[in-house]
């Protein structure tokens, strides 16, 4: 019987060695796990995002000695979510089991299958972690994606990359009809690329520059805009629709993931965080005073915890953890155990 079998990988470029390359790596696993004979290969559909242009993946599938089977090739339109540099492919092969038996193969991040295509969700689990900033949340989620395979999405850095948007366009913070008039139209993004989370401002990579404290501090003030907030709350639930997530922030669990089977609440005195950031800054060879970190902890807090819109809190069905005496690798072992037991129940 012809039995169809999806695969996807994603390239770190777009370079046409790469993209053969993750392509043949692609083929030759679909056809291990699948215990296929080249020969039982009829056709091949590879599709692109429109961010690869630099080789036609069925090139590889040639290479492999795959010469019979018909072979297209074709471009993805863009859709908002989506994973970048991702190369996809249908398989189509004579098989003697179900189609139900068959074994999808997704390589270097590109997990789940595209809701737009397939008409279903990808993404059957989510881990939605909430708590104060400092608490240590990217670190234990970043662990936490890796061990169980899902994708890390780090909220904040979306927040502060519209706040850095504001920062460069002029725009006053402290007056909302400036900022409701640009809420929806801002040129902001977000991509990932190998599973790393990359945001983009009017199309350049800021990854690295919404970090600094004076953004930080601006982040949380435009944070509390309801125009703001109804954009980038889409953006992350959208991105959650197609692959399992660990998305960590202040309203996970309340508001964007508000089903979600996994929610967790870290916690940890304002003085413990004020002084892990303190002895992070010194580690970096910067210097770091100690009162001004506890105050700008302090007044974080309060922001994120009584604006009106989505305030920071516990969701009554999250699990809270306190991590004042725990390590960072203690409480993502913590919260891995729970996932996979919760998982193993839903999954049955
Ligand atoms: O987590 P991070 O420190 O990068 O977040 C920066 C700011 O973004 C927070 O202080 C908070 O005001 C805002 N934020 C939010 N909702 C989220 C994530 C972050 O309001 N889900």
């Amino acid at each position: 019987m012809l039995r169809s079998i999806r695969g996807a990988t994603t390239v770190s470029n777009n370079d046409a060695s790469k993209i053969l390359e993750a392509t043949g790596e692609l083929i030759n696993h679909i056809i291990r796990e699948n215990a296929l004979d080249i020969s039982q290969i009829t056709s091949i559909i590879f599709t692109c995002t429109k961010d690869l242009d630099k080789a036609y993946p069925a090139v590889s599938a040639r290479k492999l000695g795959i010469i019979h089977a018909a072979l297209i090739c074709a471009q993805e339109m863009y859709v908002e979510g989506s994973l970048a540099m991702c190369i996809r492919l249908t398989i189509s092969a004579e098989m003697d089991i179900s189609q139900e038996e068959v074994k999808h193969i997704y390589l270097r991040g590109a997990k789940g299958l595209r809701p737009d295509i397939t008409g279903a969700s990808g993404s059957d689990f989510s881990v939605a972690i909430d708590g104060p900033s400092g608490v240590g949340k990217s670190t234990v989620a970043k662990h936490c994606a890796k061990e169980l395979g899902f994708l890390y999405i780090d909220t904040g850095a979306i927040y502060r990359t519209f706040a850095y948007y504001c920062m460069e366009s002029g725009i006053d913070i402290t007056d909302q009809s400036q900022v409701d008039k640009i809420a929806d139209t801002a040129s902001i993004e977000v991509k990932f690329v190998n599973d790393r989370q990359i945001v983009y401002c009017k199309g350049i990579d800021v990854t690295g520059k919404i970090r600094s404290q004076l953004v930080a501090d601006n982040t949380s003030k435009i944070s509390t805009i309801a125009s703001v907030r109804k954009r980038l709350v889409a953006m992350q639930q959208e991105f959650a629709k197609s692959q399992n997530v660990v998305m960590d922030g202040r309203d996970i669990g309340t508001v964007v993931l508000k089903d979600s089977p996994l929610k967790i609440y870290l916690d940890a005195s304002a003085k413990i965080r004020a002084k892990r950031r303190s002895d992070e800054l010194e580690s970096m060879g910067q210097k770091a005073d100690y009162q001004m970190i506890l105050k700008e902890v302090i007044d974080r807090d309060h922001r994120d915890m009584n604006r009106e819109i989505d305030p920071l809190k516990k969701a009554e069905d999250a699990v809270l953890i306190i991590c004042d005496n725990l390590s960072a690798s203690e409480v993502s072992a913590a919260i891995c155990a729970i996932a996979r037991k919760r998982m193993t129940l839903k999954r049955g």
